[in-house]
């Protein structure tokens, strides 16, 4: 694929892409107003963030217009997703509001080596632990493509490797609830029996039993 048929599948996926409810966009909004803050003093108007079924893991749209909006993949739209993840990404991508694209020896470079450099400095504390966590989540759903300088997205495995991380959560909670429960319960659902009384501890009621003993 060459870079002009790249960028027309880009904008017409773009347009087909609708954005999907944000599940940690408190979180996020205050976490991209720390990052403009300290590193992109110039933007003085916030970027939206929209998650969706995007071809690569994350880009920035229309920065030549300079209303740009940032997109991630559906599966970084967690409350799970560690918060030096979402500014490793954020940071990325407002870089290249920054840094264009240029061309280098006819060589269309979307990352020139600047943009390396420059990510290294201001991402140094999150660049590492953020790319381990994301390859350690979702590496079999991932592909490098280095000719295009960036990450897509298998959306068949995606799917399927969040429904299995979907399960063995709902596991886990099962596992969880059970684990509290005595055996009766676990196996016909009874709900507990309560101990005591609400303001009668067992050792009060003890003491008022014997008391009425002969
Ligand atoms: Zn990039």
């Amino acid at each position: 694929m060459n870079r002009k048929r790249w960028k027309q599948r880009q904008a017409l996926s773009a347009r087909l892409l609708q954005p999907l409810l944000p599940l940690c966009s408190r979180e996020l909004d205050a976490l991209l107003s720390q990052i403009l803050t300290a590193y992109f003093p110039e933007q003085t108007v916030a970027p939206p963030i929209y998650f969706g079924r995007t071809a690569t893991l994350a880009y920035i749209e229309d920065v030549a217009s300079g209303r740009c909006a940032i997109w991630m993949h559906y599966a970084l739209n967690d409350p799970a997703t560690p918060d030096y993840v979402f500014a490793h990404v954020l940071k990325h991508e407002l870089l290249h509001t920054r840094i264009r694209p240029r061309e280098e020896n006819g060589v269309w470079l979307d990352h020139p080596r600047e943009f390396w450099e420059e990510e290294r400095r201001i991402s140094e504390d999150d660049r590492g632990r953020a790319c381990k966590w994301i390859a350690d989540k979702f590496q079999d759903a991932l592909r490098r493509d280095s000719e295009h300088e960036c990450i897509w997205v298998n959306h068949r495995r995606m799917k399927a490797l969040l429904h299995s991380r979907h399960c063995a959560e709902q596991e886990i909670e099962h596992m969880r609830v059970a684990a509290s429960m005595g055996p009766l319960e676990l196996r016909f659902g009874f709900p507990r029996k309560p101990t005591a009384h609400p303001g009668h501890p067992p050792a009060l009621d003890l003491v008022a039993h014997r008391d009425r003993l002969p």
